[in-house]
């Protein structure tokens, strides 16, 4: 048997630590860690591994970006060049080419990959390798002097621009004269001798900027890519996308860099380069969709340099590979189980994928992806309820334009993000964001956007372009953030520098109106009025999934029957909060509570609340039977009366300008016809004339009497903290006739329509309770109600008694509030602020931002809901309350409802429902369909 001969150097390696790997081949490279090796670089691993044609290539990791951007010097890690080079070999010999070699060069791209998708916010350089020699040895190879030269302008412009900081403008410049020189319009009609010339100038231009002559040495050169990709993590646009989308350093941290051997869509017209979704990403639909460009390289069909054809014609024109891409396209889908947005090219009729990500999405596509994804068995039902975002539903609502306004379009694009949006025209994204920031709603309108453009993007309500396609850069950004976008509009001649837009004859100034649609693809001019969406059935069945393995019910807040209806085609399972008091605001109604706040005694206080009980009698009825057979969670009187009156700044304004007018009445004799009618306001706000005559003299004089009482009552029920005041409970125990009407309404409605069989279930909720005796108390009158409707009516009204739990010492006292109480209802804003003491404006406008913005608290709790603080007094309450009534019926109003991650605190908590804002409600329903299969998910681990 032969042994192992240990020769002394191999021994000395063996003793070495063996040295930290660093670069990792796409054949070695783990494709599930996107932590290390970038979500591009991982995928280019697994791409390579299943069997994907993916040129050769290797990922220097993540982590050797950190340590180099950490280090003092900024130097690469020790090792990292050795294995680069290991790699290099390893590429040059599965390409048959070599790296700078003068007969057959190998050439490379060096490119960024985070682990989460950033489009276009890192830098990436093609065709590195090429100097003179290599320029050379590319030409004798390939016989083709206008693809060397094109490669090379490439080349060094890339080169330039991300390694060496030389403005990209500069070579914008020189190319755009050389077209003007050459006559042509687009890069294509540059001939092989242009190409040359801009070649030549473009080294030039790096001389002229840096002071220096472009790198010749193809080590040095790679050696310097390499750390300008690591460099531009840290760069401005990058930083400012991360902090715009929240990318914490736990969902990426550091760039990779992919190495990859160059081939070549521009090596003629067999050649192409193009991008490409598995599905629709505007509409789901399940259609090839993508894009390409013929005799082309990289960026191009993303930068709209020219526009691009449809996927679709391929298959006229290279049939055999349109087949391939249809076989790449189900593989990576399937294998994937996601939406794939992918790259290729095809050189010389070979076909070649170079990037695979899951496709950005907006809403109605992923719910309609998810849907048909589950019925073709790709996914099962819970996966493609998990694959969606709740807070993305919201999406959804955006509107669309309304169809019954008819407009001519101005021009029109391609529909490359769904929505429909208005606002001025700007023609750059500096303008856009001083403007956005000025409130305007502005509409970024652009020949085509960069990557720079990003802040524009955020302050504009939609962008327009002029040239690209669905694939471009603006249609990719718009479709990632939700804002519609027409792209490719070619009648549209943006002139930044004038600030102005040519459309035929008209002109488009900045501040000009228009609207665009990007689900038709039209622009035009005004503003064009808007409806909501409607939902489609894709939507709805996926809600009915999410509602079968929900726990949490889903209720809506609703204050009249409108909203009550509205809440239903949201697919509200009840109202968890009915706040009367919206209703007492109504402006036919505010006068009779005006009367019944001055009353000063009790019968004028009752007779002010007759007038008021049919009116609210009528409105429960219309809320229960919109809603019925389900809950109508009605909450009794909050808050306190005086925010019914004026407030005192106000009504001294108004008596000056009283007295003013009556003294100018009383003054005047000599009328003129247009001076017959005076125009004052009355007590009741509402706008009333004044005849100028005795008789308006008298009426003016009562007006004064009515606003001094006002104002004497709202000195009377001043008090210095309104919040904590003389409110909720509080008020209907010192006021009994207040919530005597109250009740009296909703039992009455209810006792109307069980008469006529209708199943309504009304349930009467008290606010602010902090100890069981008011509970006890309310309850009296409303059993001494019941039995009067009942005598009335003969019929036993059906409901529910139950109580708000909005102060701290509510939770304190559950178990003997849920002696009296048949549910809870958890008011988490209320409950908030009295946990913190912090009231909820000061707090916002004051240093909840600093707060957040120096960690000292991560989250605002009147947006997502404090589950250590707040959260631990509701779990208290949970449980004293069901250890006093088992089957106690638990919920939350307030707008936490409606936050996926509270309401997965909800689901561990045992509510039995959550209630939101009508839109909220498809967001809510989703995500208490990820709470439990979260916690399935969880059992099973
Ligand atoms: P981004 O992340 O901005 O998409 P990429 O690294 O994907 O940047 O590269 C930019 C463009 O260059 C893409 O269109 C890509 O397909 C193309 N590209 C990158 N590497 C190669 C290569 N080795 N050969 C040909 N084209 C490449
Ligand atoms: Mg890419
Ligand atoms: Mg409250």
């Amino acid at each position: 048997m032969q042994t192992l001969e240990i020769t002394p150097a191999a021994e000395e390696l063996l003793l070495e630590d063996a040295p930290h790997q660093f670069v990792f081949s796409f054949h070695e490279g783990n494709g599930k860690n996107k932590q290390l090796l970038g979500g591009k670089g991982a995928n280019l691993c697994e791409m390579t591994q299943i069997g994907l044609n993916v040129p050769p290539g290797f990922v220097i990791s993540t982590e050797a970006c950190l340590t180099y951007l950490a280090s003092a010097d900024k130097s690469l890690p020790a090792g990292v060049i050795d294995q680069v080079v290991e790699n290099m070999k390893a590429v040059e010999i599965a390409t048959g080419k070599k790296f700078g070699d003068a007969e057959n060069p190998l050439l490379v791209s060096v490119r960024s990959g985070s682990a989460l998708s950033m489009p276009g916010m890192m830098d990436t350089i093609l065709n590195l390798g090429l100097n003179e020699d290599t320029l050379q040895g590319l030409l004798n190879h390939t016989k083709n002097e206008r693809f060397v030269f094109d490669a090379y302008r490439r080349f060094i412009q890339l080169f330039g621009k991300v390694a060496l900081g030389v403005p990209d403008a500069k070579f914008d410049e020189v190319f755009e004269a050389q077209k003007h020189k050459a006559g042509v319009k687009v890069d294509i009609g540059l001939s092989a001798a242009d190409l040359k010339e801009i070649s030549r100038l473009f080294l030039q231009v790096v001389k002229d900027v840096t002071g220096k002559p472009f790198p010749t040495d193809v080590y040095e050169q790679l050696e310097i890519a390499i750390k300008a990709v690591f460099n531009s993590w840290t760069g401005k646009r990058a930083v400012d996308y991360r902090r715009e989308f929240n990318i914490t350093p736990q969902m990426a941290n550091g760039t990779a860099v992919n190495v990859v051997a160059m081939v070549f869509g521009n090596m003629g017209n067999d050649s192409a380069t193009g991008v490409a979704f598995t599905r629709d990403p505007g509409t789901g639909e399940n259609i090839f969709f993508g894009e390409y460009l013929v005799n082309a390289q990289g960026e191009d069909v993303v930068a709209g340099i020219r526009t691009p054809k449809a996927v679709i014609e391929l298959k006229t024109e290279m049939p055999s590979l349109y087949q391939q891409l249809e076989e790449l396209r189900s593989k990576l889908e399937t294998h994937y189980k996601e939406v794939q947005d992918f790259e290729f090219t095809i050189e010389k009729g070979v076909l070649y994928c170079l990037q695979t990500r899951n496709g950005k999405m907006n809403a109605t596509a992923m719910v309609r992806t998810s849907v048909e994804m589950a019925k073709d068995n790709i996914l099962s039902k819970n996966e493609a309820l998990l694959r969606i975002k709740p807070d993305m539903l919201e999406q959804l609502l955006h509107p669309r334009l309304d169809s019954l306004h008819k407009s001519i379009p101005l021009a029109q694009g391609l529909p490359a993000s769904p929505g429909a949006a208005s606002g001025v025209c700007v023609f750059d994204a500096d303008r856009a964001e001083l403007l956005g920031r000025a409130v305007e709603k502005v509409i970024l309108v652009r020949e085509e956007t960069k990557p720079e453009d990003i802040h524009g993007f955020f302050a504009s309500q939609g962008i327009l372009t002029s040239r690209g396609g669905k694939t471009s850069h603006a249609a990719v950004v718009a479709r990632g953030m939700g804002k519609p976008c027409v792209a490719g509009a070619e009648g549209i001649e943006v002139d930044v520098k004038l600030r102005q837009a040519r459309i035929g004859e008209k002109t488009l100034h900045e501040g000009d109106y228009i609207t665009i649609d990007g689900g038709t693809g039209y622009v035009y001019q005004g503003v064009i009025p808007t409806v909501d969406p409607t939902f489609s059935d894709e939507l709805k069945l996926l809600l009915t999934w999410a509602d079968e393995v929900a726990k949490l019910k889903v209720f809506a807040n609703a204050d009249d029957p409108d909203a009550a209806k509205k809440a239903l085609t949201y697919g509200a399972m009840g109202i968890g909060l009915c706040r009367t008091e919206r209703m007492f605001n109504a402006s036919e109604r505010l006068p009779i509570v005006v009367e019944m706040i001055l009353a000063n005694t009790e019968e004028e206080r009752k007779a002010a609340l007759d007038k008021l009980l049919p009116i609210q009698r009528q409105d429960f009825k219309d809320i229960l039977l919109a809603m019925a057979p389900r809950p109508v969670t009605i909450r009794l009187l909050d808050p306190p009366i005086h925010e019914f009156l004026p407030g005192e700044d106000e009504l001294k304004e108004e008596l000056i300008h009283l007295r003013h007018l009556k003294d100018t009445a009383a003054g005047v004799s000599n009328l003129t016809n247009s001076l017959r009618l005076l125009h004052a306001e009355n007590s009741m706000g509402a706008l009333t004339a004044f005849p100028f005559n005795d008789k308006g003299v008298e009426l003016i004089d009562q007006a004064i009497v009515k606003k001094e009482q006002m104002l004497k009552k709202v000195h009377e029920l001043h008090e210095v903290n309104p919040m904590l005041g003389h409110r909720g409970v509080r008020l209907g125990l010192t006021f009994p006739e207040i919530y005597k009407m109250q009740i009296r309404a909703v039992l009455e409605a209810t006792a109307e329509c069980q008469k006529v069989h209708i199943d309504v279930r009304p349930e009467i909720m008290v606010p602010q309770v902090c100890t069981a005796e008011e509970l006890v108390r309310v309850k009296a009158y409303v059993e001494e109600i019941k039995a009067e409707v009942q005598a009335q009516h003969n019929v036993t009204p059906v409901f529910k008694f139950g109580t708000m739990i909005e102060v701290v010492r509510a939770c304190m006292e559950a178990g003997e509030l849920a002696k009296e109480a048949a549910f809870f209802s958890f008011g988490t804003n209320d409950l908030t602020q009295a946990t913190f003491s912090f009231s909820r404006e000061d707090a916002e406008n004051k240093f909840l931002p600093l707060y957040a913005e120096k960690n000292i608290l991560h989250d605002n709790p009147f947006e997502v809901l404090d589950t250590n603080g707040v959260g631990k007094l509701m779990k208290v309450a949970v449980e004293w309350g069901r250890k006093e009534k088992p089957d106690l019926k638990i919920g939350i109003c307030g707008e936490h409802g409606g936050q996926p991650d509270s309401i997965r605190f909800c689901h561990q908590l045992g509510l039995n429902y959550v209630s939101c804002s009508g839109p909220r409600v498809p967001v809510a329903r989703l995500a208490a369909a990820h709470a439990s299969l979260g916690e399935a998910k969880n059992a099973s681990l």
